[in-house]
């Protein structure tokens, strides 16, 4: 086997560009991973690491310290914005007895901690370095810094976010290169914003238990509170807003400057008891974002790749834009590492060509995960009497199943190849001596009836227009 040590060049020093260099940590590969903050703390509130993410992490050796610093989740629940219950999951098992791994709520900065104090190869990650264009050559790339500094690769990958730099200039690399369009109509994908959202972490509060999601919907918005370990409080709102030609409101913080905004959900039911005034008066941090969702149909071009959010960011409605960074991420290694061990030589074409087969086998499987995620936020905020329907419909008959199948392993969730897979974690759960599992056993014995019914109803709602503006933005 030949080992060339190729040099990649990771741009963002997040979720995606993280697992990506502990990917390649353990391989012949070299990396630089370059960071435009000035360290490695960031914004964020929580995050449900679900098993698709977590038997990579596992495979990287860091399940074991997500799970001590995350909360299993135990319930999930579904309530109408007055405080009726519309369903509550117990969903201990949901995912551990089909994949070994529970559902976990841990905080953003708590993940991207561990993925950076545990990186074996730290002293490739430069703070400070943020770039501002990218140039390729036939024989190599390089990336410009803002503070004037240049670094010479085989290959750039974009784990730098929705803005993504690299995805633009590899859009530019496009436009000059006609060839490296994939296909006839190839362009880079507009970024839309449907909904803004409000992050926030708060203080513990009475009657809001450690490891309970509380899901609440109503016209024109859906909000999901989670509580983690020491019963801190992440919740996130979403709020449809009106189509505008405007540029929508840049990130803000700030419990003072938020309030107006989140006025009109304070007397919102978290849960019969707990109003959401609680969660934001208790509020330590707050967070005002755009939402913007896209989903990019070409990935990379000629020594440009891209992953995570750069090229398929979604609504945090289905707790799946980490893990699905953590799988893209993976994969990417996967082929850098096939790429690395080859004989032939490393040119444009070759690069090019292994990145073009990768993402034709992965866009299709995260395709459908932003399309999910498109429509459950759709669905979630729904004003008309058919989508509030549709929610509670598939709230009450189908969240467990939506909850066990979206971060399902399957043969098509990526993997690290080069790493063994961990051990099966499940410890045999007898359904005959514990009531939860029969009566999980009994909603998954129609899994082929329901599923094609769920996928007929989403298709639908998928063709409906933009969603209800809640009136608050
Ligand atoms: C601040 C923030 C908070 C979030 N909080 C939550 C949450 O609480 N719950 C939830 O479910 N989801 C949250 N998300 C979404 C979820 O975390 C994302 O789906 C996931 O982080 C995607 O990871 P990523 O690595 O692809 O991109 P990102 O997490 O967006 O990271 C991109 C990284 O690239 C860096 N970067 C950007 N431009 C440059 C440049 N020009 N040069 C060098 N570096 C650059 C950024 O500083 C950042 O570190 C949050 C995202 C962000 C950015």
């Amino acid at each position: 086997m030949n080992s060339r040590n190729l040099h990649v060049i990771i741009v963002g020093a997040s979720i995606s560009g993280l697992t990506l260099a502990h990917c390649l940590s353990s391989t012949n590969v070299d990396f630089t991973l370059l960071e435009a903050r000035s360290s490695q703390f960031t914004h964020g509130a929580g995050l449900v690491i679900q098993p698709n993410g977590a038997r990579i992490l596992d495979q990287l050796g860091l399940y074991d310290k997500v799970s001590r610093q995350a909360e299993r989740m135990v319930s999930h629940t579904t309530s109408f914005d007055d405080g009726r219950l519309l369903l509550n999951i117990d969903i201990r098992h949901i995912t551990l007895r089909r994949t070994g791994y529970p559902l976990s709520i841990i905080s953003r900065q708590a993940l991207l901690s561990i993925l950076y104090d545990h990186l074996p190869r730290r002293d490739r990650v430069l703070f400070d370095k943020k770039i501002v264009r990218v140039t390729s050559s036939p024989k190599a790339v390089t990336v410009h810094t803002a503070d004037g500094s240049q670094l010479c690769g085989d290959l750039v990958v974009g784990a730098d976010g929705i803005h993504s730099i690299v995805r633009s200039q590899m859009w530019q690399y496009i436009r000059s290169n006609k060839d490296a369009a994939r296909f006839f109509l190839a362009r880079e994908m507009p970024l839309h914003v449907s909904f803004t959202g409000v992050f926030g972490i708060s203080d513990p509060i009475e009657g809001l238990e450690q490891g309970i999601a509380y899901r609440t919907c109503g016209t024109g918005w859906s909000m999901l509170i989670l509580v983690g370990t020491d019963a801190q409080v992440f919740c996130y709102v979403s709020i449809a807003c009106p189509p505008s030609s405007k540029p929508h409101r840049r990130r803000q913080q700030g419990k003072a400057s938020l309030e107006p905004m989140l006025e009109p959900f304070l007397h919102v039911h978290v849960t019969r008891q707990v109003l959401f005034r609680e969660v934001f008066l208790h509020a330590k941090s707050c967070t005002y974002v755009p939402l913007e969702e896209s989903f990019q149909n070409q990935w990379s071009a000629g020594r440009f790749a891209c992953i995570g959010d750069a090229v398929h960011k979604m609504t945090p409605n289905i707790g799946q834009g980490a893990n699905c960074a953590i799988e893209t991420a993976a994969s990417l290694g996967n082929h850098i590492l096939l790429a690395s061990n080859t004989d032939a030589p490393c040119t444009e074409e070759s690069l090019g060509s292994m990145l073009g087969t990768w993402e034709t086998a992965h866009k299709g499987r995260m395709r459908t995960f932003s399309w999910v995620a498109q429509s459950v936020a759709r669905i979630e905020a729904g004003g008309n009497c058919w989508k509030r329907f549709l929610r509670s419909y598939l709230g009450y008959y189908h969240a467990a199943m939506g909850i066990a199948l979206l971060g399902d392993i399957t043969p098509q969730t990526a993997r690290v190849q080069h790493l063994p897979l961990p051990p099966h974690k499940i410890t045999a759960v007898d359904s005959r001596i514990d009531p939860q599992e029969k009566d999980w056993s009994m909603r998954f014995s129609g899994i082929p009836v329901v599923s094609t019914i769920i996928v007929a109803l989403l298709l639908v709602v998928q063709s409906l227009t933009r969603p209800e503006p809640s009136g608050v933005i």
